[in-house]
């Protein structure tokens, strides 16, 4: 089990250092991973003079799965587009062809106050939303903005073929087989015939899954929904932009950004996996992030990609435990729990495994 670890900007160093000793006391107990470190984002433009330098590049195609911190910071925001952070980030989901975002929005009992939604709706929530990354009208031709009839328009292009919404549907159906077995197709069928075929293609893939419960919502009602009732759901497919939309509006219902992990595959298994925040800038090198939602990312690459579920469950678990013990770093610290910082919760969670 080749690992390719990027620690990237910001807190990621940090976060990531965590997610690697946890993923080292797993292989002291005979899990047998390799890990390598490479450079992406702003590091990698200052060491190496590109976001996603070559020696990375390599790295990456190489390893079965790469766990990343995050990327990014205000010093990198002046930069020439092609030499910022993101650039780095999109380019390595580009090559490696990570065309399905895995985001888990999951609020832990212990944490439900940390939501801005009533206790009642949210406490226990644990729903999977599986996200198409690689097309729709994020990618579509034509695009631009150009002059028509004296006045500037903007274009943009909603397109899924086939066999997109079949592979994406595929990877939504498998995930929930390993859960409820229940999922839930977002589209916008009523108005956009493209997301008619999204539709219409899900209902024929369904077939092949007779043990899994599908059924689907329009975009609109599926935005309230998750703020109505978000426990009605296990896993829930919709393409690049509403999944983009209605996963943070998701992971928003927890609360806890410094919670969630997240995953990106190919079509083969391999994996890119994250933590949903981003670099934090404001409280880079304090040493009080919290390293729990890189943790969880590292037990989803053992699950989706090396399918080693105790090991997974074992690092879920122990994350279970350490809040059950009332650890908390400052993001979701409350009074009468434990403040501790990146280091302790990552000691925490070793002694908990
Ligand atoms: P952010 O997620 O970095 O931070 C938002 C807020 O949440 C901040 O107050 C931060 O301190 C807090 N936070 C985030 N993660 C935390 C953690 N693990 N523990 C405790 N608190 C945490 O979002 P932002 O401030 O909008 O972006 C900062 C930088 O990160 C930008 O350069 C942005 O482009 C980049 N970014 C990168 C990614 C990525 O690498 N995938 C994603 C989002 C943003």
């Amino acid at each position: 089990m080749k690992i390719c670890v990027l620690p990237g900007d910001g807190i990621g160093p940090e976060i990531v250092g965590q997610a690697v000793r946890v993923l080292e006391a797993l292989r002291s107990d005979g899990l047998k991973l390799e890990m390598e470190t490479a450079l992406l984002g702003g590091c990698a433009v200052d060491q190496a003079g590109e976001p996603y330098p070559e020696a990375t590049r390599r790295l990456a195609r190489e390893a079965d799965a790469v766990l990343l911190g995050a990327v990014g910071g205000p010093q990198y925001d002046t930069l020439p587009r092609e030499k910022r952070p993101e650039r780095g980030l999109l380019g390595i989901r580009k090559d490696l062809g990570l065309f399905a975002n895995l985001r888990p929005a999951m609020l832990y009992p212990e944490l439900a106050n940390a939501s801005s939604l009533k206790p009642e709706i949210v406490a226990g929530l644990d729903i999977l939303i599986v996200r198409e990354l690689t097309g729709d009208i994020y990618f579509g031709e034509p695009r631009g903005i150009e002059t028509r009839d004296g006045q500037r328009v903007g274009i943009n292009t909603m397109i899924y073929s086939e066999a997109e919404i079949r592979r994406i549907a595929c990877v939504a159906f498998g995930a929930a087989r390993k859960r409820s077995r229940r999922l839930c197709s977002v589209d916008k069928m009523n108005v956009l015939e493209c997301t008619q075929l999204w539709r219409d293609v899900v209902t024929d893939v369904a077939r092949d899954y007779p043990d899994v419960e599908l059924s689907h919502m329009l975009v609109d009602n599926a935005a309230m929904q998750l703020v109505r009732n978000p426990k009605q759901f296990d896993v829930m497919v919709t393409g690049n932009m509403f999944g983009d939309i209605l996963s943070d509006e998701a992971s928003m219902l927890t609360g806890s950004i410094g919670m969630l992990p997240s995953a990106s595959l190919d079509d083969k298994g391999k994996g890119l996996y994250e933590p949903i925040h981003g670099s934090a800038p404001d409280i880079a090198g304090k040493g009080v992030a919290n390293p729990l939602a890189t943790i969880l990312s590292a037990a989803m690459m053992l699950r989706y990609t090396f399918s080693q579920e105790t090991a997974a469950a074992r690092i879920e678990g122990a994350v279970k435990k350490v809040l059950g013990q009332g650890y908390r770093t400052a993001d979701i610290y409350e009074a009468g729990t434990k403040k501790v910082g990146t280091k302790e919760m990552g000691d925490a969670v070793i002694a908990a495994l």
